[in-house]
């Protein structure tokens, strides 16, 4: 899914990627052959499973290297509301803004439906505060996409994926 974070993203490291199909057919694809965007890859819409991928990464300075993975790791727990279950980053990023901001400017920062909540410390995650089932959190983002777009006539995506029903 090219999962990134803070400006980097698995893009700028994966060299190749070894796949598997339902055949047993192997495959091998090159950085450009896996048509990397955001949250999205050639595997994403295939049905490719992934058995070896090789990373190219850059010689730095370790002290350097080490505190940059500090300061990243900082900024993420006191950012992301680790303590509570959640599938992650609710929405993708909109063209323009951030998921986040659109909610919180909505009035939804910390908004509770059932079990779920829409984060009070990172309004772009749902969380389970209290036993929610997937019913909960999917009628919150429900709730979440139809009051952005009442708003701001932007509407959300979500980046989870969703088994088994529709949004
Ligand atoms: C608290 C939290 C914070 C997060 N922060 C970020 C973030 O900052 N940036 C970001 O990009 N994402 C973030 N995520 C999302 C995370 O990167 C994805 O949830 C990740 O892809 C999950 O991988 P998994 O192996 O755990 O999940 P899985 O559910 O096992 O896999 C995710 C998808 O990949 C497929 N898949 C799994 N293994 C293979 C394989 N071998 N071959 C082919 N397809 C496969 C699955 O079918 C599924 O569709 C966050 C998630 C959480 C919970």
């Amino acid at each position: 899914m090219n999962a990134g974070a803070y400006g980097g993203e698995m893009k700028q490291v994966v060299k190749s990627v070894k796949c598997i199909d339902f055949d047993g057919n192997i495959r091998e694809f090159s950085n450009e052959d896996m048509e990397f965007t955001y949250r999205h890859t050639k595997i994403t819409d295939s049905e490719y499973i992934v058995i070896e991928a090789e990373l190219e990464l850059e010689y730095g300075d370790k002290d350097e290297i080490m505190s940059v993975i500090k300061d990243l790791n900082e900024k993420r727990t006191s950012k992301q509301p680790l303590n509570l279950p959640s599938a992650g980053s609710t929405f993708k990023r909109p063209v323009s803004g951030y998921a986040s901001k659109l909610i919180e400017d909505a009035g939804l920062k910390g908004l509770r439906y059932k079990g779920a909540m829409v984060s009070d410390k990172h309004s772009g995650f749902i969380v389970n505060c209290d036993n929610a089932c997937c019913n909960d959190v999917l009628d919150l983002m429900r709730i979440v996409i139809s009051t952005v777009y009442d708003k701001f006539g932007i509407r959300l995506e979500p980046e989870i994926k969703i088994l088994g029903t529709e949004l």
